[in-house]
């Protein structure tokens, strides 16, 4: 047999763990997470082929090719994008889709069972529930306090960000009983209003790590990577504080890495001597050390 084998991500996250039994579920699941979005991104080897989306949650982003060193696929295994509810093993998608209907009609009280009798795999997916418990916990979110009013208020209508406007934000942010599924909901929408505050944070304080991280929660929501690379490359080159600067750098990394971008590798290329060089190459190596011990996975 030849080419891939599709399945979903359970069943992949599950096939792994069988033969990689020190590793953890939930970091395999988010690795293939993260290969499936920067795929979708349209995020590509470095040869220029479409990323092999779970060789790349293992062994770092590369087409099957770069990864296996080998030409094509025979039986190895890729992240069916397409399969939500439902895994198919076979490619014949539409023969099966035909027999899932025709099963549930028949079989309306069992019809997982049944499913499953022919192959197909009910699927349970934990990330889902977790995301819509915050989504009902969004829902029913209000403000409470007069600096949470004066936020929403602001987040619903816009206009210039004052002193004060920025001031409610920072005091929500940095609050022990920080009203979170309040501000989250503006996050998740991509607000503009909130994206206006954050920048004018960083106006302010162009090397502040909290602002920094939160405009990179937004930027999950938003297509900006442009944007985010410019503000983090900009705080690394002002940064003067050489532990900041690596907090900064680190960050930078971890905040891009799963759009496909790898920070390290620019700011090697930005800092060419110096202690900044220094630290840059030092966590550069650090990471690969760390890809390097998980190797090839199949
Ligand atoms: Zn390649």
């Amino acid at each position: 047999m030849s080419g891939f084998v599709f399945v979903c991500l359970n069943q992949f996250v599950k096939q792994y763990l069988r033969s990689h039994k020190d590793v953890d579920g939930d970091e395999v699941r988010t690795a293939v997470e993260d290969a499936l979005a920067a795929r979708r991104q349209g995020v590509r080897c470095a040869c220029g082929k479409p990323l092999w989306v779970a060789g790349s949650a293992v062994a770092g982003y590369g087409c099957f090719t770069c990864i296996t060193g080998s030409a094509e696929p025979d039986g190895d295994p890729e992240i069916d994008a397409a399969c939500d509810g439902f895994s198919f093993k076979a490619d014949d998608s539409d023969v099966r889709i035909a027999q899932v209907i025709e099963i549930i009609k028949k079989h309306p009280h069992d019809y997982r069972e049944r499913l499953e009798e022919i192959g197909l795999e009910w699927q349970d997916d934990e990330p889902d529930l977790l995301y819509d418990e915050e989504a009902k916990e969004e829902h029913v979110a209000v403000p409470e306090t007069e600096s949470q009013r004066r936020l929403v208020s602001f987040l619903d209508t816009g206009g210039p960000v004052t002193r004060q406007v920025l001031d409610a934000y920072l005091e929500e942010r940095y609050s022990e009983t920080s009203n979170l599924p309040l501000i989250r909901k503006f996050f998740k929408q991509a607000n503009p209003n909130l994206k206006a505050i954050l920048l004018k944070g960083l106006a302010a304080d162009p090397t502040d790590l909290d602002l920094l991280d939160d405009l990179s929660y937004f930027s999950e929501f938003d297509n900006m990577l442009g944007e985010l690379i410019h503000f983090y490359t900009d705080a690394c080159l002002k940064e003067t504080d050489i532990e900041r600067f690596s907090l900064l750098a680190q960050d930078f990394y971890m905040n891009t890495y799963d759009q496909g971008y790898d920070a390290l590798h620019e700011l090697v290329t930005i800092f060419q001597s110096g202690t900044k060089s220094a630290v840059v190459r030092q966590l550069s190596e650090t990471i690969d050390d760390y890809e390097g011990a998980e190797d090839i996975p199949f």
